[in-house]
């Protein structure tokens, strides 16, 4: 790519003169550092920076960001110097290419590469979020051109996009690029799979669209009857490894999967999304439970739509999103939409970010901050899990929404508030009514933390804790006061979907038995005669409990691995 094609495309995604003036110098030393260097797949390599920061722009970042993304592997690739960067380009763009190739810079394998890959990824993540933008739309530009990778690479890059990066990118709210994440991955995964799910869908698929583009007149004219305006119709298909989760999830049965397309419809405001969805639930019967209102309680992450699925013509499933343009580009540039320009063409700095939505970004890197020393590997691992897992809100009685891993408890809940409110906790109200310390939490719930000052934690705490945060508080307490945090060992299960084989369970209890665990309980379910489920239960095996994991996901024939720990 030219710099004339080069500075059109910026400009056209809105960028300014100053800030093209500012990013030419970087495109310019890029093009001539990478010069003589050739990408996997014989092209320039220079096309690869150049891609990556494109992305970035996509995403609307600053200029600073921009040219560090045009700059961020000539450091790691021509041994250029930071300095030489720093001087030519100032101290902010250096910082973010030396960030950026320090996450690139990992030196083990195995188990001990994806933990050292993670303590570098949640360092960016508290330093800041630019260096964990371009990461992703580096990774982003390597998915899209893996196929020139040697096969063994693909696999270990195509396991880590799912493992780390897609995972990364959903938590940021950026969901666009996760789904692509993920969709690259797959075929490099399980390729089987992948052609055999194609097939499947794009005939649903086809057929789903045929129906909403019969729809759109019908809605279009009551919509407009009603007095509501529309922005854009659009329609929305699944992509396929989110089809390929849910599968899992029900027995590889597709009757129940019931969203593979949707209308998308956007309006100006929020009062006409509802009524939009008064108009919708008026022409056809909605299904039960399946109306979600992600306007009054948005996700954790930020997105907000109403959802509905109704009953339409010919007794078909039809499934609606309802937002407005502000909600749907949200939802296109997830956090990135933060720091987008404002109005005024002020630009917003990242340490300024404040926003309640994304508030756990700033909790997290004050967080990071007060554990300097760490991350032990245990630790980072349950960060990982804190940090990755299915998430529910609850909301303080001023309404802030606080975001916990799911199954938290009002103790989790008052250390994420502070420290000093889950130190002083002496009781909990839970949507009024008092709850025990023990309560799981669901979304939604509003919770009220009591406390006094005299109040102090005790060792059963552990006990009613799911987040790492809140254990580690309470330990530190505890061994403050020279008291052993006694702990109940918990129960680790594992569920196994694996396509069904002989030598499957022997293979399996090797594992286990090669972790010196043992297997407690084993059940059987047969529901799905060709993915049938094995779990196991066994006493919580700490820090081994990852490798099990992943040593099971990596046995032939195995097609999900899931675990949930819970009290004894
Ligand atoms: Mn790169």
């Amino acid at each position: 790519m030219t710099w004339d094609e080069y500075q059109n495309t910026l400009k056209e995604l809105g960028y300014s003169f100053g800030d093209i003036l500012a990013i030419k110098p970087a495109f310019e030393f890029a093009q001539e550092t990478h010069k003589n260097e050739k990408r996997m797949s014989g092209e320039p390599y220079f096309t690869h920076p150049v891609s990556v920061s494109l992305h970035v722009a996509q995403l609307k970042l600053d200029a600073d960001a921009i040219s560090a993304s045009l700059l961020h592997d000539v450091v790691e690739n021509q041994g250029i110097k930071i300095e030489t960067i720093k001087k030519r380009f100032g101290d902010e763009v250096a910082f973010l290419v030396e960030a950026v190739t320090k996450v690139d810079s990992v030196h083990y394998k195995g188990v001990e590469r994806e933990v050292e890959s993670l303590r570098k990824m949640f360092l960016a993540l508290a330093q800041d979020i630019r260096v964990v933008i371009i990461k992703l739309m580096d990774r982003l530009h390597n998915m899209e051109t893996l196929e020139f990778q040697a096969p063994k690479k693909q696999q270990r890059i195509a396991e880590e996009t799912l493992e780390l990066y897609a995972p990364l990118a959903d938590r940021l709210g950026i969901w666009e690029i996760k789904a692509k994440l993920e969709d690259l991955a797959f075929p490099f995964v399980n390729p089987q799979k992948y052609i055999w799910l194609k097939s499947q869908v794009e005939s649903q698929r086809k057929h789903g669209k045929e129906l909403l583009e019969k729809l759109r007149p019908r809605v279009e004219y009551e919509l407009k009857k009603e007095g509501v305006k529309t922005e854009k119709i659009l329609y929305r298909t699944k992509h396929l490894y989110s089809i390929w989760k849910k599968l899992l999830k029900y027995e590889m049965d597709f009757d129940r999967i019931l969203d593979i397309v949707a209308m998308r419809i956007i309006v100006n405001n929020i009062a006409d999304c509802y009524k939009t969805l008064g108009v919708i639930h008026k022409l056809w019967k909605p299904v039960p439970g399946r109306i979600k209102d992600f306007i009054a309680l948005p996700k954790p992450n930020g997105y907000q739509s109403l959802h509905t699925t109704v009953f339409g013509p010919e007794k078909r499933i039809v499934d609606f999103q309802i937002r407005t343009t502000d909600m749907h580009k949200e939802a296109e540039f997830g956090i990135a939409a933060h720091w987008a320009y404002d109005e005024s063409g002020k630009k917003k700095t990242v340490t300024k970010i404040n926003d309640k939505k994304i508030e756990w970004v700033s909790r997290f890197q004050k967080w990071y901050q007060e554990h300097k020393n760490f991350p032990t590997k245990d630790l980072l691992l349950d960060l990982k899990i804190d940090f990755f897992k299915d998430r529910i809100f609850a909301l303080t009685p001023k309404g802030d929404v606080i975001d916990l891993p799911d199954g938290a408890s009002p103790i989790d809940f008052a250390y994420h508030i502070h420290s000093e409110v889950g130190d002083r906790m002496f009781g909990a109200k839970v949507n009024g009514k008092m709850a025990q310390f023990s309560t799981i939490l669901k979304s939604g719930d509003t919770v009220e933390i009591l406390t006094q000052k005299n109040k102090k934690p005790t060792a059963d705490w552990l006990n009613h804790t799911k987040t790492s945060l809140a254990r580690n508080k309470i330990r530190s307490f505890l061994k403050k006061r020279g008291q052993k945090p006694q702990e109940i060992s918990e129960t680790l299960e594992i569920t196994v979907t694996a396509k069904d084989r002989v030598g499957i369970l022997k293979e399996c209890s090797e594992v286990f038995y090669r972790f010196k665990v043992n297997i407690d309980d084993l059940k059987t379910d047969f529901k799905d005669k060709k993915y049938p489920k094995l779990i196991f239960s066994c006493k919580e095996p700490g820090s081994n409990s990852y490798k099990i994991l992943s040593s099971l996901k990596k046995i032939r024939g195995i097609l999900n691995v899931a675990a949930r720990s819970s009290p004894r």
